[in-house]
């Protein structure tokens, strides 16, 4: 299969080169050509397949041109070494958490998936078989990429952060892997790291000697692998009888997981709507409301993920859409919330049902408690565990929120790093050392 950019001014690309380039050369995001329909009898057997085997099945539709089916189910099982549960709130709002992967949150589905990928693709031939990943991080981003990556064929990964700007649990979470991982402390800030990116990216020199590739979030090996859990929270919820008249709601930043839903939706995956759940970055909302797309500049929240003024993805959503505010109309609401509701909706929640949201979580409850029907089944998505976001959440709570034991198995081991200066020729004489 085919990709194109959603600006239609650079050449289709094979899925080996989308994943490569990440962004097309016309600052485009990639496509699929086609977006097929599963067949009807997929949609009736789903409730007898786990999730590996209906993940597969996504896949294929996919990728099976250009990867042996044999081959996806490998990347497929690989990536998936942990459950989507869907859990029940209170009536009929569900959770479905997305935490249970390595770094909690559900980056680990794309970043492990993109990974094996690359590795596939690139890992075995040029350069004696070595990719070079480079990333800069200010917390998060990082975490995923390295844990996704680490100890994949083929493949090394270079996490640029700055020094002192990150907490200690999200740096404990890339420089204590070792293996394929090494962390870069840069005397600097966060921007300084993204520049030192773009300048090696640029480095034609450099690129000649070694093979070096992103792993942003608009890679279609990250995105489109996002679609999988759409599908197994359908297949738990029809073992329940519970699939009628579904909603999504997924808490947005850049809108790749909701794209990724909106594809599943494509593919013949029963929803009746989905609802884009925005903290204070709402140009979404905006969007739905005036038909004109204006981005801004983030503001800062307590679901910090989100804190997006210029969501990348919304070409994809505008793609899938033909350029219409009508049409998205039709098929998503969007809805929005302060940092002092988000905190609400945590004690609320909590002191009624028992259940402990993250920030980002509740935004996607709330957008489901104040919009769903009585004959509706509503998911949320809940895209982090809330022992990431400790302290804000226990003050809102009231509560002590318990670290899982594979977080706090990052916090027992030895930080590594190597330190280097806000300057290009400090980090290229680094990469050249590695040669
Ligand atoms: C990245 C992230 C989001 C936003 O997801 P998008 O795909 O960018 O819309 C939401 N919640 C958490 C916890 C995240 O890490």
């Amino acid at each position: 299969m085919e990709y194109f950019s959603t600006n239609h001014m650079a050449p289709h690309a094979s899925l080996a080169e989308a994943v490569k380039k990440g962004l097309a050369p016309d600052k485009g995001l990639y496509m699929p050509e086609r977006i097929d329909r599963l067949p009807d009898d997929f949609f009736r057997n789903i409730d007898s397949l786990d999730f590996h085997g209906i993940a597969t099945r996504v896949a294929c539709a996919f990728f099976d041109e250009d990867i042996p089916a044999g081959d996806i189910e490998k990347i497929v099982c690989d990536t998936l070494t942990f459950d989507t549960p869907v859990i029940n709130v209170h009536d009929n709002i569900y959770s479905l958490e997305l935490f249970h992967g390595p770094t909690l949150a559900f980056k680990d589905v794309g970043g492990r998936f993109m990974a094996r990928m690359l590795s596939y693709f690139y890992g075995k031939e040029e350069n004696g078989g070595k990719v070079t990943v480079i990333v800069a991080t200010s917390g998060d981003t990082g975490s995923a990429v390295a844990n996704g990556f680490l100890g994949v064929g083929g493949i090394d990964v270079i996490v640029l952060y700055p020094e002192g700007k990150v907490s200690m649990i999200q740096e404990k979470q890339f420089t204590t892997l070792g293996k394929n991982i090494t962390a870069l402390e840069v005397d600097g800030t966060f921007d300084d790291c993204q520049r030192l990116v773009k300048s090696a990216f640029m480095d034609k020199e450099l690129n000649r000697k070694m093979t070096l590739t992103s792993a942003n979030s608009i890679n279609v090996a990250r995105f489109l692998p996002q679609a999988f859990y759409y599908f197994n929270a359908y297949a738990q919820l029809k073992r329940a009888g519970k699939e009628k008249n579904l909603v999504f709601s997924v808490p947005s930043g850049n809108f790749g997981n909701i794209t990724a839903g909106l594809i599943a939706w494509r593919m013949g995956l029963p929803v009746r709507r989905f609802i884009a759940a925005n903290n204070r970055n709402d140009v979404f909302l905006d969007y739905l409301r005036t038909g004109i797309y204006t981005p801004r500049a983030s503001v800062q929240t307590i679901a910090n993920a989100m804190d997006v003024g210029d969501p990348s993805n919304f070409a994809r959503v505008m793609d899938l859409y033909g350029n219409s505010a009508e049409a998205v109309r039709k098929d998503i609401t969007g809805c929005s919330y302060t940092d002092d509701e988000i905190r609400k909706t945590i004690a609320t929640v909590h002191d009624k049902y028992g259940y402990m949201l993250d920030p980002h979580g509740a935004c996607g409850y709330q957008g489901l408690a104040d919009s769903l029907s009585a004959d509706e089944t509503g998911v949320f998505l809940e895209t982090a565990h809330p022992a990431k976001f400790k302290e804000t959440v226990e003050s809102a709570a009231g509560q002590e929120v318990k670290i899982p034991q594979r977080l706090m198995d990052f916090m027992k081991n030895e930080k590594k790093t190597i330190r280097i200066s806000s300057s290009y020729d400090n980090f290229r004489e680094y990469l050249e050392s590695r040669i």
